[in-house]
């Protein structure tokens, strides 16, 4: 009986009485600033001078200066009082200290180029007569000519950084298959991916022509945390953390997006149409958990434009613009810090 209350007791203690959290009162007195607390959002500011902390009640960061995000064991509020792991505590007095560099270095690590279809899948496959002579040019042969040429650029202009292609040979790969191992590359904390993915057009019309770019809608909601990849005491706010990363993601699509129809818009504009940027759910792009895009080169159904896709010529082009919108935005991204500055 005893036994049992002391067992109780213990566990109804508060957590501000073990010695791994302490009363955010003491950290405002330490590092002299001040807060303030909204307790509808359950996120609040620490402030002194210029230096400001922000934090969400259970969320695994803090935010400095409305920027840099520093993953932090989650405070806690337990009977109005807001207690702050000791970790956590620590990193916060440190940015008021100014000596707790926020400086996190955000980069491109990888870029992953996905020529669409292969092996028994051609994608769109038209047979033109050329000076009497027909010829069939097939989508799967076309993405994986313009896959090598963009790898190659890229490759030469980003030494330090993984490029992938997601198959070099004609061999067919599932749907699943393709996003699968851009996953799967390990990165460390603050490095990103990006995914290209390249297809070319068919129309029941045969004078459709030009290119167009492709990102996710921006109400589509990726899963992109599972309960696997994150503590269990964060799994209440995962649905957040998902939304957090996923509209960065879309945010980023865009600007890539974007960047690569300037860029293509500039090279090849005046020889064919510009279809512009689109909003799209297509799967390969759903599934990837990175900023990623969907190029359509050109259409196969036009006999015109089917010829100078099969030509390098042209191919080295359109290769050669999406490569500059894909550096001019791995430079913003990283001069700004990921956006961040
Ligand atoms: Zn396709």
């Amino acid at each position: 009986m005893k036994r049992l209350s002391i067992l109780i007791l213990l566990l109804s203690l508060p957590a501000a009485l073990f010695s791994d959290y302490v009363d955010i009162a003491d950290v405002l007195k330490e590092t002299g600033s001040s807060l303030e607390y909204d307790t509808l959002l359950e996120s609040g500011m620490l402030a002194s001078g210029r230096t400001r902390v922000s934090f969400t009640v259970n969320a695994p960061w803090i935010i400095v200066n409305d920027g840099v995000k520093l993953s932090t064991p989650g405070i806690r509020r337990e009977k109005g009082r807001l207690l702050i792991p000791e970790e956590t505590a620590a990193k916060i007095i440190g940015v008021f200290r100014g000596d707790e560099s926020p400086g996190r270095v955000f980069r491109v690590g990888a870029i992953v180029i996905d020529p669409g279809h292969g092996g028994r899948d051609s994608g769109a496959s038209y047979t033109h007569t050329v000076n009497g002579k027909k010829v069939r040019i097939s989508e799967k042969d076309v993405v994986l000519k313009a896959g090598f040429m963009l790898y190659e650029l890229l490759k030469k202009r980003f030494p330090d950084k993984v490029v992938l292609m997601t198959r070099t040979r004609d061999v067919t790969l599932s749907l699943e298959e393709r996003p699968e191992i851009a996953n799967s590359i390990s990165l460390g904390e603050d490095e990103a991916i990006i995914y290209i993915s390249l297809h070319a057009n068919a129309s029941l019309s045969g004078t459709a022509r030009g290119f167009e770019v492709w990102y996710l809608t921006a109400t589509y909601k990726r899963n992109l945390l599972s309960t696997a990849s994150v503590d269990s005491e964060y799994h209440d706010i995962l649905p957040i953390m998902n939304s957090m990363q996923d509209e960065e993601f879309t945010r980023e699509s865009i600007l890539l997006a974007r960047s690569i129809m300037q860029q293509l818009e500039t090279a090849v504009g005046k020889e064919t149409e510009n279809r512009g940027l689109k909003e799209g759910e297509w799967l390969v792009v759903r599934k990837a958990k990175m900023p990623s895009i969907l190029i359509e080169l050109g259409f196969l159904s036009n006999r015109d434009e089917a010829l100078k896709l099969a030509s390098d010529e042209y191919l080295q082009k359109l290769s050669f613009a999406i490569y500059n919108g894909v550096s001019s935005f791995i430079e913003k991204f990283e001069q700004s810090n990921a956006f961040t500055e």
